[in-house]
């Protein structure tokens, strides 16, 4: 497993392209309401990614199990929907729903990729506790990750904060490296396995790392939708996911894909 180390100098780029995707982000999270389609989203992103001059990354990705190649520049995941949605104008938002939004960029030869949850209007307090819960597997991550440690070290933090909570941690996706390619040697886990513990990632400086919890509100089992690329909880419980690319420095990581204003 060849994981690459990052220049200042390509860390600079991948932020350049991670800039963009949290740019989308935090317009989509802004109109996300009831009433509006996933389809909205998509084209809202379609011409942010645009303006910007870089290239939607999940556009035209293959897919062997499916008909068709991804159609759009997000995944729009609603509720038992992990990921890897659909954008639909057929799919229209309701309140009491959350929707994952996934987002991938390339803009001057490098990528970034990132990925939030929402509720929509009001949601039940036990899918509220499930975002939150989410949210602080990948703060875990962006916090805890440093030169020196071992990634199973950080996976079964991640694991131990979601299942002390009663929660699924998906196994079947991962996060991954990212740099050139969206998706790039080594895998991520956000749990530990003998397969980890057998081939573990020791963190260095300059790697470049899309860290992508998953987190079901029941079993950590899914299955693939008719489409060949909606994936779903097993038990058809809501899911959530939150994901950032993050630098590993000196002394522990930076975002390289925050929001207009730093935000995270
Ligand atoms: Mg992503
Ligand atoms: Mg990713």
């Amino acid at each position: 497993m060849a994981v690459a180390i990052r220049t200042a100098r390509e860390i600079e780029k991948i932020r350049a392209a991670g800039q963009v995707v949290g740019r989308v982000l935090h317009k989509l999270r802004e109109i996300a309401a009831a009433g509006v389609t996933t389809a909205d989203l998509a084209d809202l992103s379609d011409r942010i990614i645009a303006e910007a001059g870089g290239t939607a990354l999940f556009k035209g990705v293959r897919n062997p199990a499916a008909r068709f190649d991804f159609p759009a520049s997000i995944c729009a995941s609603i509720n038992e929907e992990v990921v890897h949605g659909i954008p639909s104008g057929r799919r229209m938002l309701t309140d009491g729903d959350i929707l994952s939004i996934d987002c991938g960029v390339k803009l001057n030869g490098y990528c970034g990729d990132a990925a939030i949850t929402l509720p929509i209007g009001r949601v039940d307090p036990e899918v509220e506790r499930l975002l939150r819960i989410t949210r602080q597997l990948l703060d875990i991550a962006v916090r805890e990750s440093r030169p020196g440690r071992y990634w199973s070290e950080i996976a079964g933090r991640m694991q131990e904060h979601a299942e002390q909570a009663g929660f699924g941690v998906v196994r079947d996706y991962v996060g991954h490296g990212i740099g050139r390619q969206m998706h790039e040697d080594p895998k991520l886990p956000n749990f530990v396995s003998r397969e980890l513990l057998g081939n573990d990632l020791l963190l260095r400086k300059g790697m470049v790392l899309a860290v992508e919890p998953m987190v079901n509100l029941g079993t950590w089992k899914v299955k693939v939708s008719g489409d060949g690329w909606t994936v779903l909880t097993a038990d058809g419980l809501p899911s959530a996911h939150e994901e950032h690319t993050i630098a590993v420095t000196d002394d522990g990581t930076e975002i390289l894909t925050a929001g207009p204003d730093g935000a995270e």
